[in-house]
């Protein structure tokens, strides 16, 4: 039986023109036909809307925003809210990404107020934790991943945290061609698994689809997949080229 977890997010960040994202869906749409695990393409925001419409009547292809705003409305120049995305289309909100605690100094209580405004907003997060080199070198890094959590998604009702996916990414591991070995990932997964468990309870950690990050390739994604508790990838560089997503997308299938 097909596990009911399993997703592939891609986060294209700040690439590509519309006419190259334009063709690379459409490459996707046919390397991939029906996708039979959820695909969600995260994009740059404008995008979105365009993406929605070549995506219309090809079931299994979602897509997802990089970033959203704590806010509901209001006068915040530059910025978009929940609300906008979803009526672009978005179905999936990335939240947290390391690129952005980092060059944006999202803290855990504005990635608190943002994952409750996505859920607002009908929006499904993907909520990124993940422990720094010097965090992982020091070995502190269950210490990290508890805490992001905790301040982080524990604010979310379980009814929210339900529609809420985590990804696992070693900032170590992202757009650095090092990964996570695939033991090192299923000890993570496991342990976010289990505090997920003593938050939300055993059935709800059971249904959470936790995704593993940080230089998955066609190469390395059949033995990240295969871990029991690694149910799909967030995927950055590799999802830019269609045959490698593909044949990523095919390993998940076939763990
Ligand atoms: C990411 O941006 O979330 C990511 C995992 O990037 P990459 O696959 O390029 O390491």
């Amino acid at each position: 039986m097909m596990n009911s977890r399993k997703l592939l997010a891609a986060n294209w960040k700040m690439h590509l023109n519309l006419a190259g994202a334009q063709s690379l869906t459409q490459e996707l749409i046919e390397r991939l036909a029906a996708p039979r695990v959820p695909v969600v393409l995260c994009t740059p925001f404008p995008y979105l809307h365009p993406l929605h419409q070549l995506i219309q009547g090809h079931p299994g292809f979602h897509l997802g925003a990089q970033n959203l705003h704590q806010e509901k409305q209001g006068a915040f120049t530059g910025e978009t809210s929940g609300e906008m995305l979803a009526s672009v289309g978005a179905e999936y909100v990335i939240v947290g990404h390391s690129e952005r605690r980092t060059y944006y100094q999202e803290s855990s209580d504005l990635l608190s107020n943002k994952l409750i405004r996505a859920r607002q907003a009908g929006l499904k997060p993907i909520f990124c934790i993940g422990e720094s080199l010097q965090e992982r070198e020091r070995g502190v890094e269950k210490e990290v991943i508890t805490r992001q959590l905790l301040f982080g998604c524990y604010n979310l009702l379980a009814e929210n945290f339900a529609h809420t996916t985590i990804a696992y990414e070693p900032v170590w591991a992202i757009g650095t061609g090092r990964t996570a070995t695939a033991e090192q990932a299923q000890e993570m997964h496991a342990f976010i698994r289990e505090k997920i468990t003593e938050r939300y309870g055993d059935n709800l950690a059971q249904e959470t689809t936790i995704l593993y990050g940080g230089s998955v390739k066609a190469s390395n994604a059949n033995e990240l997949f295969a871990q029991p508790d690694v149910d799909g990838g967030l995927i950055g560089g590799a999802s830019l080229d269609a045959a490698e997503f593909a044949d990523i997308y095919q390993a998940l299938l076939n763990a």
